[in-house]
């Protein structure tokens, strides 16, 4: 399947908990102001690769702890990011996402994606929220929420590094 893409960081420590193969989606229609990633927003830009492309370079590094969606906005490609999720949680990877959106107000669409999500980022990035203190977030609106727990507890439960 092709996904449309800004980058690729093959060995990120900054996009979520350990070594992480980080895919920047390219498209973004919320233009946040003071977003980091402004290249990242035609819907057009960026180029298109095969997920299997990326599937075996994910396959090839045995020191990953995870993959990293981020963008860009993941969710305005739902399938082509499940398709990397759902690899990478056959390889025994994690999988956190970025997104614009706020959980709560996420598609129906974005369900059979946030099965294979362990770890969501959520929220648009706020610049009067801006926050260079904040692990793995820019402003202190977002939230690193841990899904299957929150699935589990039906309420949002934070990600915590102890666990
Ligand atoms: S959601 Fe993310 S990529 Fe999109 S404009 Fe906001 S900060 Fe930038």
């Amino acid at each position: 399947m092709q996904i449309r893409i800004a980058g690729l960081v093959p060995e990120s420590f900054v996009d979520g908990d350990g070594i992480r193969f980080a895919i920047f989606m390219q498209g973004c229609l919320r233009h946040c102001e003071g977003c980091h990633n402004p290249e990242t927003h035609a819907l057009d830009g960026g180029r298109l690769l095969d997920t299997n492309e990326i599937i075996s370079a994910i396959k090839k590094n045995p020191l990953l702890d995870g993959i990293t969606l981020t963008g860009g906005e993941p969710f305005l490609q739902i399938e082509a990011a499940n398709e990397l999720a759902r690899a990478a949680k056959n390889f025994g990877l994690n999988v956190w996402c970025y997104t614009g959106f706020n959980f709560e107000d996420l598609p129906p669409e974005a369900e059979p994606l946030l099965e294979n999500i362990d770890v969501l980022i959520d929220g648009a990035f706020i610049e009067s929220l801006r926050d260079l203190e904040l692990q793995f977030r820019g402003s202190s609106n977002q939230r690193i929420i841990d899904i299957k727990k929150t699935r589990e507890q039906k309420k949002i439960v934070l990600w915590s590094e102890e666990i």
